[in-house]
């Protein structure tokens, strides 16, 4: 995760109505014409936070998970292998990259697609390597962090996501990416030194690959946690932000899902919208009065110790309930 870019750019924001997308079977109109008829939202099935807990717990018991280390190399494995094991069909993208250090990796894009047939699809992505050193920390600044929440966390959501709609379609295609070196990058420079494996997976895409929106998740799993509409997506995609977020309002997370709008960030869904063209907005933790990240951002904090189980049941739930309310195509 990047630098906010909080300069004092306003943006006006179409209110999008989202028409409740209808269910129903042709005919069944409302027949009283006094009222606008509101489709019930389908019940999305429920999302297991404890399983995505032991997932983090898993990410975290490899160790920091940066690039080039046989940590990083035996969870990009495992996180393959569940994504197998869910049925999904699971693709690696090797990206030779330099960070602006000059050291030089090989990173992992793990990209896996449900239902790659599917013509209307949603893209969900985490970025899942960690910060190699706790440059915001007052001690050990050289040393890495455990990326529980920064790394861990948006992760372990989307395994539990995909384990869950191995048991239950949404109707629609999905695919779930993990992406690669987004967090070694510049704190006082240029954007396109960080999130590297996104910048490459955006560039080098599957050959036609197409998705309506994407949601990316980062630090979805603090037990403070708060998130913001975010700038980077009300700029580029304030639909599916107002998609998320009423969603989010209708279940009860108002408490999370803030309606604030906030500086820019750079982050994964910065170089999908810009390189690949996919409406993509952000479900990221920053806190609007602090103006910053978690308490945790970039420090030996980031640890098994600030994962809240209610967090990731929060968001869990949001993208379930957003993803089994989107329409499979008619059929041709
Ligand atoms: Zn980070």
């Amino acid at each position: 995760m990047g630098n906010q870019k909080l300069s004092a750019v306003i943006i006006f924001i179409c209110t999008l109505f989202w028409m409740s997308c209808s269910n129903d079977p042709k005919g069944n109109n409302p027949k009283d014409t006094g009222t606008v008829k509101t489709t019930p939202r389908v019940k999305a099935p429920a999302f297991n936070s404890d399983s995505a807990y032991t997932f983090i717990q898993k990410q975290v018991d490899f160790g920091p998970r940066v690039p080039g280390t046989p940590e990083h190399a035996a969870c990009a494995s495992w996180m393959t292998e569940k994504l197998k094991s869910y049925g999904l069909d699971v693709s690696v993208q090797n990206a030779p990259v330099t960070f602006y250090d000059g050291r030089k990796a090989m990173l992992s894009n793990i990209f896996g697609q449900f239902h790659k047939e599917r013509e209307r699809r949603v893209l969900l992505l985490a970025h899942w390597d960690t910060r190699p050193r706790a440059d915001r920390d007052s001690v050990r600044r050289s040393e890495p962090i455990p990326g529980a929440n920064d790394g861990g966390s948006g992760v372990a959501v989307l395994l539990e996501i995909a384990r869950i709609i191995a048991q239950n379609d949404p109707g629609i295609g999905l695919d779930i990416l993990l992406v690669d070196g987004e967090d070694n990058g510049d704190p006082g420079g240029e954007a396109e030194t960080w999130c590297l494996g996104s910048q490459y997976w955006a560039q080098n895409r599957p050959q036609g690959y197409k998705a309506d929106f994407a949601i990316l998740l980062d630090m979805v799993g603090a037990k403070d946690a708060v998130f913001p509409r975010e700038g980077t997506s009300v700029y580029f995609a304030s639909g599916i932000v107002e998609k998320v977020w009423s969603a989010a309002a209708n279940l009860g997370y108002g408490n999370y899902f803030v309606n604030n709008i906030v500086g820019q960030t750079t982050d994964d869904h910065l170089f999908i919208n810009m390189y690949a063209h996919i409406p993509a907005i952000d479900i990221v933790h920053y806190d609007p009065k602090r103006m910053d990240y978690g308490h945790f951002h970039h420090r030996h904090t980031d640890s098994m110790e600030y994962i809240d189980k209610g967090t990731l049941g929060a968001v869990g739930h949001v993208v379930l309930d957003v993803l089994f309310n989107e329409q499979p195509a008619p059929a041709p």
